[in-house]
């Protein structure tokens, strides 16, 4: 594996998988979110100021079957030439005579765009001659795309080994990388996850993990109900998994003997109808009556997770505390997440992954307040759960 920062990029081209599957709006196909583009650009600059020349390549959506304009690369790449300060030309393919020719004549400081590698079946089925095709646009490999590092497609993965000597991470990826381990195996305490979201069963082999290396977890969310259930409360009409009832005491006593601090909610937010207009009310949150349910925690329980996270020296916070899509059920999610700035602020590292976190710390402003946001939703929870990740091996082996 080579280093990114000392490999001599001049006269070369760059092949660089990013992650360009940004949302396009409906009608105009417009970019509508380039969070995805903005955190690539760094690793592009780079290469260009070292006298290479970049191939990009990416997917975009779920094609069915072969080209389909909606799901056309073309329609970014205005959006990536104004954002990079440099006109990107676009190959039109990614295999083909004329991307060939496109690569092939490629200069020093230009930069082009493979068209959605998924418009061929043989991306994600990992096959090894549709990644050498790949492969033949470039003379260095570059992985900078954290969020599909998770999968073994043909570009994400196969294609490094056409590049055993001239493989890296991009500045994007290494910093992810560098981000979840400062997580996992940092020496500072204490250390707390808050693991929030929808379901006990899309979460429970990360918060096994976590047990193992955090000091304090709290559960927020739909997923807390679970757990008061299983203690025997009443949780009324809220979320619930009864088929995870055993499992969430197993957490419970699993955190009691690895000296965790396990923070359930102990007080809710409850409304009669999953409605941002229903009636609502606060109660505790094992006396919730039939009818209503729980879709944000409440006052008490803030006050606990501030404590908690304020106290912290690391931070991981995966998933919302209630339902913050609607405004009168977001103040948990919103408290939580200007806790983490605090925390921040007075020294802590303070790490927001997982889709709906990332999407609630953008919706308050508060991004560029927390040490690190990670832009790879399903990676980073596999990553977290100290999975291999097919596409960092490809590099590293
Ligand atoms: P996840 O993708 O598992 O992180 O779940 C995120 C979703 O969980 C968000 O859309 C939230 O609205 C939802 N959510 C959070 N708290 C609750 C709750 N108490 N009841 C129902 N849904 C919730």
């Amino acid at each position: 594996m080579a280093d990114i920062q000392s490999y001599d990029f001049s006269g070369k081209r760059a092949l660089v998988r990013v992650d360009f599957n940004v949302p396009l709006d409906k009608e105009t196909l417009a970019v509508t979110d380039d969070t995805r583009i903005r955190a690539a650009i760094p690793t592009i600059k780079l290469i260009l100021e070292k006298g290479g020349s970049v191939v990009l390549m990416s997917h975009l959506g779920r094609p069915k079957q072969g080209f389909d304009p909606k799901f056309s690369l073309e329609n970014i790449v205005s959006h990536i030439s104004e954002k990079l300060g440099v006109d990107v030309k676009f190959a039109g393919d990614c295999v083909g005579t004329s991307a060939y020719e496109m690569s092939t004549n490629l200069k020093p400081g230009e930069v082009m765009i493979l068209d959605n590698v998924r418009f061929y079946k043989h991306e994600t089925t990992g096959t090894e001659s549709f990644a050498e095709q790949l492969s033949k646009h470039g003379d260095v490999y570059v992985n900078d795309a954290f969020g599909t590092a998770h999968r073994a497609h043909s570009s994400t993965t196969v294609v490094a080994k056409f590049f055993p000597n001239d493989k890296m991470f991009g500045l994007l990826l290494a910093g992810e990388i560098e981000s979840v381990d400062k997580v996992l195996k940092s020496a500072e305490k204490p250390r707390t996850a808050i693991v929030g979201g929808a379901k006990v069963s899309s979460k429970i082999t990360i918060i096994e993990r976590l047990l193992d290396t955090v000091d304090n977890l709290i559960v927020g969310g739909g997923m807390a109900y679970t757990f008061v259930k299983a203690a025997g409360g009443d949780v009324g009409n809220s979320l619930v998994e009864d088929d995870y009832l055993e499992m969430a005491n197993n957490i419970v006593q699993s955190a009691k003997t690895k000296g965790v601090n396990l923070f359930i909610p102990t007080d809710t937010v409850i409304a009669d109808a999953f409605s941002n207009d229903a009636n609502r009310n606060e109660v505790m949150i094992g006396e919730i009556p039939d009818g209503w349910m729980g879709l944000d925690v409440g006052e008490e329980s803030i006050k606990r997770c501030d404590e908690i996270i304020r106290n912290s020296r690391i931070v991981l916070w995966n998933g919302p505390m209630g339902v913050f899509e609607m405004e009168n059920f977001q103040k948990g999610t919103v408290s939580v997440a200007n806790s983490i700035v605090e925390a921040t602020s007075n020294g802590a590292f303070s790490l927001i992954g997982g889709g709906d976190s990332v999407a609630a710390i953008n919706k308050f402003n508060l991004a560029d307040k927390v040490s690190y946001v990670s832009t790879g939703g399903g990676a980073m929870l596999e990553y977290l759960e100290g999975k291999e990740l097919p596409g960092i091996k490809a590099i590293l082996s």
